[in-house]
C-alpha cells in the first residue's frame, strides 16, 4: 500500500542534511515546508526544489516561535560545524534549546510526531570506544564546544522530558560525522577543506599528529537511517546511533583522498585544537537490530563522488557564513 501523503517541517532544510532530506520526502510525495534562517546554508542547496508544488521555503529562525500545521517535523536546525556553531556560541545554544522548545511546543499543539537531529558529540572525547547509546559521555562544560555539545546534550533532554510529561512522540538519533555533496565548502570541516586543499593545489592541514580518529558515514546512507527512524514502531524512539563503523585516522583520511586526487601536495601539522576528541566511532547495534539498518557507501567511494561534486562547484557562488574557516588559524590569533 502506497504511504499516506504527509505535512513535514525540515528546520535547518537548506542545509547539508537538510537539503538531502527535503529532496527524498519531496520525490516520496509529501508536503515538504523547509525552514532555515541560512546561516550556514544558501538558497541554492534547495533551488532544484523551488518549482515542486509540494515544496515550501520559509525564512525563519528557530529560536523564535512559529506556528505551522504539520504531522512531522525533523529537528535539524543548528550549526554543525565546530567554526560555525563556534563563531557565535550564545546563539548556538538559544539554537538547540530555544529551537528544541518551540518544535516540541508545535508537536504537542499539532500531535506531530517529531525528531532531534542529537549528535556524536553529546559523548564529547569518549573514553568508552566504540560509543554505544548508554555511554554518558565525556563532555567538558565550559570548553570552546561546549556551546554546541551541551546545547545539544539540553536538547535531549527537553525531548525527553516533553515525552514523558506531555506524550509528544519523539525520536531521537545521533548522527556521526557525515559526508558528501552540499557540505559548504568554506564550513572548515574536515573532508571539505582536504578536498578543496587538494584541488587547489595546496597542503592539507591537519591539526596535532593526526592519530585522532573519526568514522565517517556517507550522507544518502544516514537520510535512510534518518527517515527509518522517524517511521519506526512507536516503541522505540531511541536514542540511536546512526553513523559508520569504518575509522580512520586524520592522517589515513588525507592520504586517500591525496591518492584519490592524485595530487601531491604536502600534509603538514597545525597545533592540535582544544578539546578535540581523539577517537570517535559509533558502536551500531541497535540500529541494526530496530531499523534494520546499516550503512553501505564505503569511505573511498564516498569521497569520490564528494570529491567530484567539489570538482565541479563554483566557489564564486558561496557566501562564507563566518570569516573562520579554521579552528587552529583563529586559537592563534588571540
Ligand atoms: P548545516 O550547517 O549544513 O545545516 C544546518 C542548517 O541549519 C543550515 O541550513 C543553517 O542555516 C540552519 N540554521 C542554523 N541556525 C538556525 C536557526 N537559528 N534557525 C533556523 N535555521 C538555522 O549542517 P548539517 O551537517 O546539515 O547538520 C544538520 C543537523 O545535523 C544539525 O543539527 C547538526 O547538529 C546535526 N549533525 C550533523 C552531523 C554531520 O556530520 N553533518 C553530525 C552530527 C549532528
Ligand atoms: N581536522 C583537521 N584538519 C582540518 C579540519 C579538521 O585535521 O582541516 C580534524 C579536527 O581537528 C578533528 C577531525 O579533523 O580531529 C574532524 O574535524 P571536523 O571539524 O570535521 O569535525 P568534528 O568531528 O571535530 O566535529
Amino acid at each position: 500500500m502506497a504511504e499516506a501523503i504527509k505535512r513535514i517541517l525540515v528546520t535547518g532544510g537548506a542545509g547539508f542534511l537538510g537539503s538531502h532530506l527535503c529532496e527524498r520526502l519531496v520525490a516520496q510525495g509529501h508536503d515538504v515546508i523547509c525552514l532555515d534562517n541560512f546561516f550556514t546554508s544558501q538558497k541554492s542547496n534547495v533551488t532544484h526544489l523551488l518549482d515542486k508544488p509540494n515544496f515550501e521555503l520559509l525564512r525563519h529562525d528557530v529560536t523564535h516561535p512559529i506556528f505551522l500545521e504539520v504531522d512531522q517535523i525533523y529537528n535539524l536546525a543548528c550549526p554543525a560545524s565546530p567554526v560555525h556553531y563556534q563563531f557565535n556560541p550564545i546563539k548556538t545554544i538559544k539554537t538547540s534549546v530555544m529551537g528544541a522548545i518551540n518544535v516540541l511546543g508545535m508537536a504537542k499543539r499539532t500531535h506531530a510526531k517529531v525528531l532531534q537531529a542529537s549528535t556524536s558529540e553529546i559523548y564529547g572525547d569518549p573514553d568508552v570506544h566504540p560509543q554505544p547509546e548508554s555511554y554518558r559521555g565525556s563532555v567538558n562544560p565550559i570548553g570552546p564546544r561546549a556551546c554546541y555539545d551541551e546545547g545539544k546534550r539540553c536538547a535531549e533532554t527537553l525531548f525527553f522530558d516533553y515525552h514523558r510529561s506531555n506524550g509528544v512522540n519523539i525520536r531521537v538519533v545521533r548522527i556521526f560525522n557525515t559526508y558528501g555533496p552540499r557540505m559548504h565548502p568554506y564550513d572548515g570541516r574536515v573532508v571539505s577543506n582536504l578536498i578543496l586543499q587538494a584541488l587547489g593545489g595546496e597542503d592539507l592541514t591537519i591539526y596535532g599528529d593526526g592519530s585522532q580518529t573519526r568514522s565517517f558515514c556517507y550522507v544518502d546512507d544516514l537520510i535512510e537511517g534518518i527517515i527509518r527512524m522517524m517511521n519506526g514502531p512507536d516503541d522505540f524512539i531511541g536514542p540511536v546511533n546512526l553513523g559508520n563503523t569504518d575509522e580512520f585516522t586524520i592522517r589515513q583520511l588525507a592520504e586517500m583522498i591525496l591518492e584519490l586526487i592524485g595530487s601531491r601536495v604536502r600534509i603538514v601539522s597545525l597545533p592540535p585544537v582544544a578539546d578535540d576528541p581523539t577517537q570517535r566511532k559509533p558502536d551500531i547495534a541497535l540500529a541494526r537490530a530496530k531499523l534494520g539498518w546499516e550503512p553501505r557507501v564505503k569511505l573511498r567511494d564516498g569521497l569520490a563522488r564528494t570529491i567530484e561534486y567539489f570538482r565541479g562547484l563554483d566557489l564564486s557562488q558561496y557566501r562564507r557564513p563566518t570569516q573562520r574557516t579554521s579552528p587552529v588559524i583563529a586559537s592563534s590569533a588571540h
